[in-house]
């Protein structure tokens, strides 16, 4: 190890009070792995600061040591951003503070925090708020991407929610962002991931959601039934928002033995109201075909986001799209496409957006694709790295089949697609505006391992105003 790194990891040590924890710990190993297989770099060292100062303190040493910073909150990152080879991971895992105001409906959450932590704690009030689908993502990286959860029709993504948040940028400051203080960040992190600095709080706004009508529904798959679906699924109240998967079924007890192996429409709904109107608006659904499984029933809440596995640590080759139709025409497309991968499990997921999130102008955040019908990401899972570019030939093609209109991607979905994925992700002004900020508050890009933006060339320097700033 260089003397370069010994320096940083005693600068590390005598700087924050939350561990420090490098190769020669035992620990390291597992405090290294992230959500995803395929990527094993080795940091030099990985910091978990406990409060905003220790944020600032690893900032500061990494900016200044010129080390290599990857932020981790829950380590779901797509493109296995959140870790560093030879770099400081900066893990926000013991930053779990968390403050529900009950009456006011609004809450404070430390980065740490996963989605289903913070509904654990806001279910014991019948308030949510809404996430993804998955309990183990990080609010870090699900909310600075944006968020597109079961929720989605009704109140909209995430960042619709976010009220404010509290960000160490990369000369170290501890910043406060909401609708009057620091609005070109807060117009930033609302979509534009971990560009800007570390955020160490976010304050969200919370909806009463306790009891639902919600589970799983699965059907079989043919393009018919999967367009229909999709018809269903935009024509259904904003309360009902549904993610269907057409995909190979697995063996799951709950599925007939005859059905393991052909591909199925496995569609996951939430219906956030009235159970009886629930009902109504779910029958057109039921009624599609008869149900290999329907498990939807009058359940709470947190029940969407069932205990998961702790080691499985999938390979994946995946791409993110906006599409504004699926016919049937694109649905045999699907199916084609499914067919011919020889992933472990492969899947093409769709989810249908409008609603709440279409009502939010496409500028008022960094999230530009309010007007894009539905969010669909195709994937193939396997199992070992060295298959990488079987897998992503496959799903290349499959994407090129799919697309429509002009090009668009979920960033929380994408990964390394190089920068006209990130372009993709951020279309025209949201991009220029996006690049104007970076420079501002990071000209030499400290937080680049991410979906990167560079910093502008013509843009102001610190302390000057950024005129796009609302
Ligand atoms: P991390 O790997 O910890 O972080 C990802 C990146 O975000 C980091 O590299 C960093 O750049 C940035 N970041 C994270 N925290 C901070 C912070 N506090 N400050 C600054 N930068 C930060 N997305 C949806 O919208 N809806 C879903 O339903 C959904 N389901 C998913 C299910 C699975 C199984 C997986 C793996 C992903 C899913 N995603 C979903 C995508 C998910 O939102 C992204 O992968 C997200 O980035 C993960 O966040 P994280 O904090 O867990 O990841």
């Amino acid at each position: 190890m260089g003397d370069q790194r010994v320096d940083v990891i005693s600068q590390l040590r005598a700087a924050i009070k939350g561990q420090v924890i490098t190769p020669d710990d035992t620990t390291y190993d597992k405090a290294r792995t992230g959500f995803y297989g395929g990527f094993d770099a080795r940091p030099a060292v990985i910091a978990r600061p406990v409060d905003a100062a220790d944020v600032s303190a690893v900032v500061s040493i990494a900016r200044d040591s010129d080390t290599e910073l990857a932020v981790r909150s829950g380590g779901h990152s797509v493109a296995g951003h959140s870790t560093s080879e030879g770099g400081i991971v900066l893990d926000l895992s013991a930053m779990k503070a968390l403050d529900i105001d009950v009456q006011g409906q609004t809450v404070w959450a430390e980065a740490g925090l996963t989605a289903g932590e913070v509904l654990s704690a806001t279910a014991a009030y019948g308030l949510a708020v809404g996430f993804g689908d998955t309990g183990s993502v990080g609010i870090g990286g699900i909310t600075l991407g944006g968020g597109i959860g079961f929720l989605v029709r009704k109140y909209g993504l995430t960042i619709d929610d976010l009220l404010a948040a509290e960000l160490v940028t990369a000369d170290g400051q501890i910043r406060q962002v909401d609708a009057d203080t620091n609005q070109d960040l807060f117009w930033a992190i609302r979509g534009g991931g971990g560009n800007f600095g570390v955020v160490t709080r976010f304050r969200y706004r919370l909806h009463p959601v306790d009891m639902i009508l919600g589970g799983m529904l699965i059907l079989p798959a043919s393009p018919e039934l999967i367009a229909s679906f999709v018809a269903e699924a935009e024509a259904a109240p904003e309360e009902l928002s549904a993610i269907a998967m057409v995909m190979t079924a697995p063996p799951m007890p709950f599925l007939p033995p005859e059905a393991h192996g052909k591909l199925i429409l496995m569609t996951l709904m939430v219906y956030a109201g009235d159970i009886e109107a629930g009902e109504r608006a779910i029958a057109p659904f039921r009624a599609l075909a008869t149900p290999i499984a329907d498990m939807i029933r009058p359940m709470r809440y947190i029940e969407m986001y069932p205990p998961e596995a702790e080691e499985y640590h999938p390979v994946a080759a995946s791409r993110t799209m906006f599409l504004d139709s699926v016919d049937e025409q694109t649905a045999a497309l699907m199916l084609e496409h499914l067919r011919k991968s020889s992933g472990q499990m492969s899947v093409t997921q769709i989810r249908v957006l409008g609603g709440a999130v279409a009502r939010v102008p496409a500028d008022a955040t960094a999230f530009a694709h309010r007007n894009r019908r539905m969010m669909v990401n195709v994937a193939a899972l396997y199992g070992q790295p060295d298959e990488a570019s079987v897998h992503e030939a496959w799903v290349s093609a499959f994407a090129s089949a799919l697309a429509q209109g002009e090009a668009g991607a979920y960033v929380n979905f994408l990964g390394n697609e190089g920068e006209a994925g990130v372009r993709a992700a951020y279309p025209g002004a949201t991009w220029d505006r996006l690049a104007r900020i970076k420079a501002q508050y990071d000209p030499t890009n400290l937080f680049r391992l991410n979906q990167n933006i560079s910093p502008a060339v013509d843009a102001v320097r610190p302390g000057e105003s950024d005129g796009a700033a609302t």
